[in-house]
């Protein structure tokens, strides 16, 4: 491997324990995060941001703990140690099956979007596009880039990534925009650095994480030159603002009650604000050449259209089995009707994890010395069956545990003495089982199956379905299969049949 500037750090190596995340984010007091319009010093303490700070924090567990040790961990060459593999770089297809193995596994144990994945496929889609200038001979990008790497795997830190800009008036590009900064743009370049102005939305966990890498939303043009750029910077940057977004049943984390809103651990999404602010120029990855956000914008979309194949399934996992014993609850679990409803969950779900792992073992390096990326078309029928199906797995699982998921009464209600008896008996089902564990499992169905982490985001993360649909039409070689069915029809007796059976033409990024 080909690495051209030396590990001079003196920064001590370490792989974080959760505890020691939650303590960094703790200290980082100067950050300027609003929520519902006031402003939060402290997120591992503010109820409405604490169980976003728990769910990052099982990323940081994960590393420690006996059952996913061995897949949070991997061997990083860039510091010869090994890191939290949310901060590794894949080194072949095992590393892109283990991502997502530990998604689906997280999963399982937060009940939510964990949220640091949208970084760490930042750094490998930067690790690609800083290769591939190198290879053209611009090494100054590489460089920065390998030593912010050092910087993120040696300190273990939580990465947002921010891309989708606020894009303004939608049918027209970023320099054709009225609001000038409708996507982020330079707006002065300075010996020392760049300053940049603009906005990001829906950016996944941006109030609890230690830095922010931003990458460019859209292939530009050369008027957009200026909004061609990439950089990072710690979240407490002077001239940062973070504005939290709501989402469905939030306010539940403030009630302080321990069944209405379950699961403890939530996500949330932000809108970050950059109002004219300084990036040195060790921090910027891509400057002004917008001929490489196109494969930049594709190398990152697949990547994280990948990954939705084992965290959504892992959230199918919890909704299945929340609908199963659900049925337990009330004597249908071995009913025929149950039966089929359920299997055709697990198919739903199984299929959206078989497309994320093809998409894993299908990969190939872009780069001469690695630069491990997914199979693109995979990874977009991956997002794809993830833009349905989660629907599907909710409407069957509200199917089976009946309407008392959208009636049920609220956990302060079964604590109330004068009505506490009264609910016991008529929520319960079969005797076996009390009241109190149906309704944990009301709420915690509820909480998943109709959040923003299975639905809104399942449609819009990563691009909507007609990106994926956009992605279908480049990468399907449409004249290859013709030729097979000209063949097969005696039309055209001679066929030049390729080496690969699938009928597909390279991406952009593949071609480079
Ligand atoms: Fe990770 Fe899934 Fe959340 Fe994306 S949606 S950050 S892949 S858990």
């Amino acid at each position: 491997m080909k690495i051209r500037f030396k590990l001079t750090s003196q920064t001590r190596f370490m792989l974080r324990t959760g505890e020691q995340y939650v303590e960094g984010i703790r200290e980082r007091r100067h950050a300027k995060i609003y929520v519902m319009g006031k402003r939060v010093t402290d997120v591992t303490t503010n109820l409405f941001l604490k169980p976003s700070v728990l769910a990052f924090k099982a990323t940081f567990d994960a590393a420690f703990q006996e059952d996913t040790r061995d897949l949070a961990r991997a061997y990083s060459p860039y510091i010869n140690e090994e890191v939290n593999r949310f901060v590794h770089i894949h080194q072949g297809p095992q590393d892109l099956v283990a991502k997502v193995k530990l998604l689906r596994r997280l999963s399982h144990k937060t009940g939510t979007c964990f949220q640091r994945c949208v970084g760490w496929d930042a750094l490998n889609t930067l690790y690609i596009i800083t290769g591939k200038m190198a290879e053209r001979g611009d090494w100054v990008y590489r460089e920065r880039f390998l030593k912010y790497l050092e910087h993120v795997q040696r300190r273990d830190l939580a990465l947002a990534g921010a891309m989708t800009d606020v894009k303004g008036v939608r049918t027209l590009r970023p320099n054709e925009q009225p609001n000038p900064d409708a996507y982020v743009r330079v707006v002065e370049e300075r010996d020392d650095g760049i300053i940049v102005s603009g906005a990001k939305a829906n950016i996944t966990g941006i109030a609890a994480v230690d830095e922010v890498v931003v990458l460019p939303t859209r292939a530009m043009t050369e008027q957009d030159a200026a909004y061609a750029v990439s950089f990072s910077i710690p979240l407490d940057t002077p001239g940062v603002v973070v504005v939290v977004g709501r989402q469905i049943n939030d306010a539940r984390k403030m009630e302080g009650g321990d069944i209405d809103g379950v699961p403890y651990m939530a996500h949330h999404e932000g809108l970050i604000i950059f109002n004219n602010v300084f990036v040195p120029w060790d921090r910027v990855f891509l400057y002004k050449d917008w001929r490489w956000t196109g494969p930049l914008v594709e190398i990152f979309a697949s990547f994280h259209r990948q990954g939705y194949g084992g965290c959504k399934s892992g959230l199918g996992d919890v909704i299945i089995g929340a609908a199963y014993e659900l049925a337990k609850t009330i004597g249908v679990d071995n009913k025929p009707n149950v039966a089929d409803k359920l299997a055709e969950m697990v198919f739903l779900n199984e299929s959206m994890y078989s497309a994320g792992l093809a998409a894993s073992w299908e990969g190939s390096k872009l780069l001469k010395e690695g630069g491990w990326w997914v199979n693109p078309m995979y990874a977009n029928v991956t997002k794809h069956l993830v833009a349905r199906f989660p629907y599907e797995i909710s409407k069957l699982a509200h199917d089976i545990a009946g309407g008392i998921v959208g009636t049920a009464p609220s956990e302060f209600d079964l604590k109330n003495e004068e009505i506490r008896s009264l609910l016991e008996k008529y929520l319960q089902g079969v005797p076996e089982i009390p009241a109190e564990e149906r309704l944990r499992l009301v709420r915690l169905l509820e909480n998943v199956s109709v959040s923003v982490g299975f639905l809104i985001e399942s449609v819009h993360g990563a691009g909507s379905p007609a990106a994926q649909k956009i992605m279908f039409n480049r990468l399907y070689d449409y004249e290859k299969a013709g030729e097979i069915a000209k063949a097969l029809s005696r039309i055209k007796v001679t066929v030049k049949w390729p080496k690969a059976p699938e009928p597909r033409r390279p991406s952009e990024s593949e071609k480079l």
